[in-house]
């Protein structure tokens, strides 16, 4: 064996070697295909689609400001000046090779934005994707406190509602015939009630996203908690594998689980809307952890009651105007309906991968439709349990005070003894009913003032 042989034996093995990291380096480059922006109001997402996992490094610059993210073996082969920045920080992204195989783009900004990134893995509807969050700076803006009460003097605050659209931005939801995407259809749904509830003197309604962008499951919870909520209202729509599926549903959170096959099916769908949207504590920092401890205490039995009675009131109303999925309201265990404090519901507005539900679904006329019926449904039920300190209940207080019991006096009464019994004084008992002494007749019928 030569020494000669020996180098270029050496040689070819090295050229071999440098041919094979090449291949595999260009095999094994990440490619981003496509990109998308949604604007929310206190974060905006860029979102690229890769076609595999990518090493990257994201950091600030500033004079003038810029985010630039790095990749790892990474090509571009889309056009990102296409995209759309309208409601966002950034003012123009630009690109370019780096190192012959890696990626860089740098967004320019139009103010300091916080930052931060990470990897969604792929699910029905995308494949792979770098996520990068840019969160506006806190600013310090009170939410304006809008007290609609007539009556002034004694500041009788109004019944808030916090109304969910469920999904949003790169989460999409149910998927129907059509094109239909159920991230539209409960938006619309949802501006029309609150667009309801606004309208009526003594409540008002908040909403966890107002256009296109994901909001984190525990994010919506904590912005019902922000606003004080006195009840929070997710609205949605179902999709299941068999077309015939059709109507609509309600869901109270279930204390084991969700109480029926088809009902666990559906709390999984729903809570893996965290994967989609790639909160799971990833990317936002998750302020409710306390929430997530306390599921099943007293306060959550008392908001459990009480979302059982709106949840039933909603199902009533829905039935007069649409076909019911399931005729009680059922209970699953959803994240977005695990406020130990806030009685909340789910409402399954009728299934958009039912080709009839979809089409109704999407028609602006459908959707006023079925926004009046669950306003009629909260409407009932806060009528007859209106939160305390509400005008609701100081209006329902002055009613009943306005309008005096009746009662037939039975053998063996006394005054004094029904006096006692509904808490009032035998004087005002006897000014009320204009009696000259304390002697009743069986039969008689007099009127008992409100205590
Ligand atoms: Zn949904």
């Amino acid at each position: 064996m030569s020494t000669r042989k020996n180098k270029t034996d050496a040689y070819i093995a090295v050229m071999l070697a440098l041919l094979m990291l090449c291949f595999s380096a260009a095999s094994q480059a990440a490619n981003v295909t496509n990109a998308r922006v949604w604007p929310a109001p206190d974060h905006t997402r860029l979102v690229f689609e890769i076609t595999k996992g990518v090493e990257h490094k994201l950091f600030s610059m500033s004079k003038p400001d810029r985010i630039v993210i790095d990749m790892s073996n990474a090509k571009l082969l889309t056009d990102l000046s296409e995209l759309s920045l309208k409601g966002s920080p950034i003012k123009r992204i630009r690109s370019a090779v780096r190192n012959s195989h890696d990626l860089r783009v740098v967004l320019d900004v139009a103010r300091q934005v916080e930052p931060k990134s990470f990897l969604l893995k792929p699910n029905q509807q995308y494949g792979n994707r770098l996520v990068i969050d840019l969160h506006e700076r806190e600013t310090k803006k009170k939410a304006p406190k809008v007290v609609k009460s007539i009556d002034d003097q004694h500041q009788r605050r109004d019944i808030v509602v916090v109304i969910d659209a469920g999904h949003g931005g790169e989460d999409p939801g149910a998927l129907g015939p059509g094109r239909v995407r159920e991230k539209d259809v409960v938006l619309a749904i949802s501006r029309e009630l609150k667009a309801l509830i606004d309208n009526k003197t003594g409540m008002q309604a908040q909403m966890t996203r107002n256009g296109d962008y994901y909001v984190g499951l525990r994010q919506r919870t904590g912005l019902a908690r922000k606003h004080n909520a006195d009840l929070f209202v997710s609205v949605h729509a179902d999709a299941f594998n068999k077309p015939q599926a059709s109507g609509a549903s309600v869901y109270a959170l279930s204390k084991r689980g969700a109480t029926s096959e088809a009902a666990r099916w559906l709390a999984k769908k729903e809570n893996s809307a965290d994967l989609i949207g790639g909160v799971g504590g990833v990317s936002l920092d998750d302020k409710d952890d306390v929430l997530a401890g306390v599921l099943l205490d007293l306060s959550m039995t008392a908001s459990l009651n009480a979302s059982l009675g709106v949840g039933s009131h909603v199902l009533k109303a829905m039935g007069g105007m649409t076909k019911l999925h399931k005729k009680r309201v059922e209970q699953a265990g959803f994240v977005v309906l695990k406020s130990p404090d806030i009685p909340s519901i789910l409402v399954e507005t009728g299934f958009i991968s039912n080709p009839a539900e979809a089409s109704r679904l999407k028609t602006r006329k459908y959707q006023k439709k079925m926004a009046k019926a669950i306003y009629r449904g909260l409407d009932t039920h806060f009528r007859t349990t209106p939160p305390p300190g509400t005008l609701l209940s100081y209006q329902q207080y002055n009613r009943n005070a306005k309008s005096p019991k009746k009662y037939k006096i039975q053998r063996g009464d006394t005054l004094s003894g029904i006096a006692k019994r509904n808490q009032v004084t035998v004087s005002q008992l006897r000014k009320e009913n204009s009696l000259r002494s304390d002697q009743v007749k069986i039969g008689q019928v007099i009127r008992i003032p409100a205590s």
